[in-house]
């Protein structure tokens, strides 16, 4: 029986060389020996067992060892070995975890790259057919929905989202008001989440959201010229001297009483240099994470990533990772959460069967109460799948995750990504394709190189300083 190495990504290390599996999203340190072993099955062709044993010449009894381990982990497998790729899906229907209220679809910003005026808006989206803001009402009746859909779990979470979220402090309001009694009544954690552009943070705010742990993520842009160059109010005026200071209020409250607070920073070109703009964000104003989100789904307009503009990001994360891991390496935490986040999923072995949660474990609310996949399909006519007065239509809901599951997208089938990327975003999908359960295959090469970027940072965090992930296992139940 011919053997052949499964698809792999290799890690080396100043020790060593560790492996990725992606079949099994697994990450294993390798010795010399097996190495050799891994690089002598590395043919299409494919070697028998006792040819390679033959070969081998001394320590057989070693080298068959070392092969039939790396068969046990899957590493190396029978050629002819065919592995009926199954689109099975979880028992349904699957209880919710999260429910995203877009409370208002209007904003006091006009940021120039913002989806709601963009081109990557989907059909329908935006027309005017539903209110600009959520009734106290609806955010009543969808906290009700989440917990009659939320079956078996301990842990909800309820994340706002808009527009400018804080337009809408009312159903914001009723709405935390409401799911913490019903978490009270029903023995349930709720979690809550909420995404602003600051510029409305004032004291009362600021202590309703430490006082029900909120976690806050802050769409700010870097320092003054950075941030005013897309995100000003609708008179042009720069939103960066409005929203620093309430920022720095949030912060100073905040410290230690709540969960990190996060900048979320927009990336358009030309590219700024992030580990200054990361410098700012945490050493300046005093931020404990930073998320980057490249612009990359509407190619047309003048601000969206293109070509050679992905070699300088990948080349600006990486100078990132290089402090992220010499942070850890001293057993520091470091606030590029792009990393953490992607650290984390590979530390846990998360292997996707779909790219995120939506229309899974989470759905989105629009401010009339229609249901859709997550906050970026809630206002548009792609994929609705019911409202909260009558549930989830799972007949819709079942072919949508039939359809979008990654074994069902062929391409994705030897990426050694696929683990972590799935086929990547519906709603990009849908913008590029038309199709939402098309692979992003418009960024395959980033995100490949991201991922490989990631697992190098794993492995030499591992390497030389392993207890740094104990915190992850802290954090996650
Ligand atoms: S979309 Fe591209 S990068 Fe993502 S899993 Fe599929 S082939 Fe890999
Ligand atoms: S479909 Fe895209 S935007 Fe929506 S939750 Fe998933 S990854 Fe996020």
């Amino acid at each position: 029986m011919k053997l052949r190495t499964r698809s792999h990504r290799r890690m080396p290390t100043r020790d060593g060389v560790f492996v990725y599996l992606p079949d099994s999203a697994s990450i294993m340190r390798l010795d010399a020996e097996a190495v050799t072993v891994l690089d002598r099955f590395e043919c299409r062709e494919g070697l028998e067992a006792a040819e390679y044993l033959a070969e081998t010449g001394r320590g057989r009894d070693a080298a068959a060892e070392v092969l039939e381990e790396l068969c046990d982990v899957g590493a190396i497998r029978p050629v002819e070995e065919v592995r009926p790729p199954s689109s099975s899906l979880p028992p349904m229907p699957f209880p919710l975890a999260t429910l995203v209220l877009n409370v208002s679809s209007r904003c006091n910003l006009s940021c120039t790259y913002c989806y709601e005026y963009g081109e990557d808006k989907l059909p329908g989206q935006g027309e005017g057919k539903r209110p600009a803001s959520m009734s106290p009402e609806t955010a009543l009746r969808s906290i009700d929905f989440l917990f009659e859909s939320a079956r078996g779990r301990r842990d909800v979470s309820v994340t706002f989202f808009g527009g400018e979220t804080l337009l809408n402090r009312e159903a914001i309001e009723a709405a935390v008001d409401h799911a913490e009694g019903l978490a009270r009544a029903t023995e349930k954690r709720v979690h809550f989440a909420l995404t602003t552009n600051a510029t409305l943070l004032d004291d009362d705010i600021i202590a309703f959201l430490i006082d029900h742990r909120f976690g806050v993520n802050i769409s700010i842009d870097g320092d003054r010229a950075s941030h005013d160059r897309h995100r000003s109010f609708k008179s042009g005026r720069g939103s960066y001297d409005t929203v620093v200071p309430k920022i720095r209020r949030l912060l100073a409250a905040a410290r230690g009483r709540t969960r990190p607070i996060g900048a979320r920073v927009t990336l358009t070109r030309p590219l700024p240099n992030l580990r200054d703009l990361y410098a700012h964000l945490t050493h300046d104003i005093g931020f404990d994470e930073v998320g980057f989100a490249p612009v990359t789904s509407a190619p047309n307009r003048d601000h969206a990533l293109l070509g050679d503009d992905y070699d300088d990001l990948l080349a600006q994360y990486s100078a990132l990772a290089d402090d992220y891991v010499a942070a850890a390496l001293e057993g520091h935490r470091h606030g590029f959460s792009n990393l953490g986040d992607l650290l984390r999923e590979l530390h846990e072995g998360v292997n996707k069967a779909h790219p995120c949660g939506a229309g899974l474990g989470l759905v989105g609310v629009a401010t009339d109460g229609e249901l859709g996949l997550c906050h970026r399909f809630v206002e548009s006519e792609a994929h609705p799948i019911g409202d909260i007065e009558n549930g989830i239509d799972e007949d819709r809901r079942r072919e949508f995750l039939e359809k979008g599951h990654v074994n069902r997208k062929i391409e994705c089938a030897t990426c050694f990504a696929r683990p972590v990327c799935a086929g990547g975003c519906y709603h990009e999908a849908e913008v590029r394709y038309g199709d939402a359960s098309h692979p992003n295959l418009h960024y395959c090469d980033w995100i490949r190189a991201w991922t490989d970027l990631g697992l190098r940072a794993y492995a030499r965090i591992t390497d030389a300083n392993p207890s740094f992930f104990q915190r992850f296992e802290r954090t996650s139940s």
